[in-house]
C-alpha cells in the first residue's frame, strides 16, 4: 500500500539536517506527491531545537519559493510543528497568521506544572533527561507526570484545534516500560479520555514512524493497540515520518498504510484531505 505524502519533516532551520530542497529531491525519488514542512515553531525561550524567531519568515519564504519552483512535480505545503505549553506557549494563532501557514501539527514535547517555566522534556534520545525531569517536576511521581502530558494534549486540542496531532503517546518512548506499562488501567483511562476528545474535535492523528527507524521505540506513535481504539472511534489518521534528515523522508510510510489496510482502517479516514 503506497503512501504518497508526508507532512512531518524538519530541516536545518530547526534541529534537522539538510536543506529544504534536499528533502524535496528525496521525496520525489520516493514517489511522494505531497510534502509538508513542519519545522519546530519558534518558542519564547532559548532552546536548541526550534526555528529562531528572526529566521521564521526566511523559512516561510523559502518554502513558498520552492512551492512555485516544483509546481507540477510535487505539491509542497508550508507548516510548523508547534509546541503547546500552558502559560508559556499556548496561542498558536500569531505564528499561523504571520506565516500564512497551510497547516500545522500540534505537539507536546515539554511538560510544565501550574503554568511554570520549569519544563520536563519527554522527547530526545537521552533517557537520563526524561528521568531527571519527572523527578524534578513531579517528585518522582510518574503518574502525575504522564497525567500532565495528556492534560496538556487535551487542552491543546480543545483550545488550538490543530489540523494534525503529533506523536500521540510520545511520553511512552523514554519510559520504555520501566515506570509504567501501556496496559496499566490508569494509563488506559488517560488514553481513552484523550481519544474521546480527539473524536469530537475532528483533528487528524498522525501515525509517526520515527521511533522505529531510530530504534528508540518498538512501535508507532500511537502504538498499534491505540490505533485499534482509534479505529473504533473513527478517528482520521495519516502516516508521517518526522524526518530530520532527507534520507528519512519516506521511511516506513508504506508500511503504515499496509498495516492500516490489514486492520481494515476505513480508507476514507486515511490521509490529509
Ligand atoms: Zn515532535
Ligand atoms: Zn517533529
Amino acid at each position: 500500500m503506497k503512501c504518497s505524502y508526508n507532512y512531518h519533516t524538519h530541516s536545518h532551520y530547526c534541529d534537522g539536517k539538510g536543506t529544504l530542497e534536499d528533502y524535496i529531491k528525496e521525496a520525489i525519488k520516493a514517489g511522494l506527491t505531497d510534502l509538508g514542512f513542519s519545522g519546530h515553531a519558534p518558542l519564547p525561550f532559548d532552546n536548541s531545537f526550534s526555528i529562531k524567531d528572526d529566521q521564521y519568515l526566511d523559512y516561510c519564504h523559502e518554502v513558498n519559493m520552492l512551492k512555485e519552483k516544483y509546481s507540477g512535480i510535487i505539491n509542497i505545503h508550508l507548516g510548523l510543528e508547534i509546541d503547546y505549553i500552558p502559560g508559556v506557549h499556548d496561542d498558536f494563532r500569531p505564528l499561523v497568521e504571520k506565516g500564512h501557514l497551510d497547516y500545522f501539527i500540534g505537539s507536546v514535547h515539554l511538560i510544565n506544572r501550574d503554568h511554570g517555566n520549569d519544563l520536563w522534556m519527554i522527547d530526545g534520545s537521552k533517557i537520563e533527561r526524561y528521568d531527571e525531569g519527572f523527578r524534578r517536576l513531579f517528585g518522582g511521581d510518574i503518574k502525575a507526570g504522564v497525567k500532565a502530558f495528556y492534560e496538556q494534549t487535551n487542552e491543546m486540542i480543545l483550545s488550538q484545534k490543530p489540523p494534525i496531532i503529533g506523536h500521540f503517546n510520545k511520553v511512552e518512548m523514554n519510559n520504555k516500560n520501566r515506570y509504567f506499562l501501556p496496559t496499566d488501567k490508569w494509563y488506559q483511562d488517560l488514553v481513552n479520555e484523550t481519544l474521546d476528545i480527539i473524536q469530537k474535535s475532528g483533528c487528524i492523528c498522525e501515525i509517526n514512524t520515527r521511533g522505529i527507524y531510530k530504534m528508540r521505540y518498538w512501535d508507532y506513535y500511537p502504538s498499534k493497540s491505540i490505533l485499534k481504539l482509534m479505529k473504533e472511534r473513527r478517528i482520521p489518521v495519516m502516516a508521517a515520518s518526522d524526518a530530520h534528515h532527507p534520507s528519512e523522508v519516506a521511511l516506513l510510510l508504506d508500511e503504515v498504510h499496509e498495516y492500516l489496510n490489514e486492520i481494515g482502517y476505513p480508507k476514507e479516514l486515511i490521509g490529509f484531505n
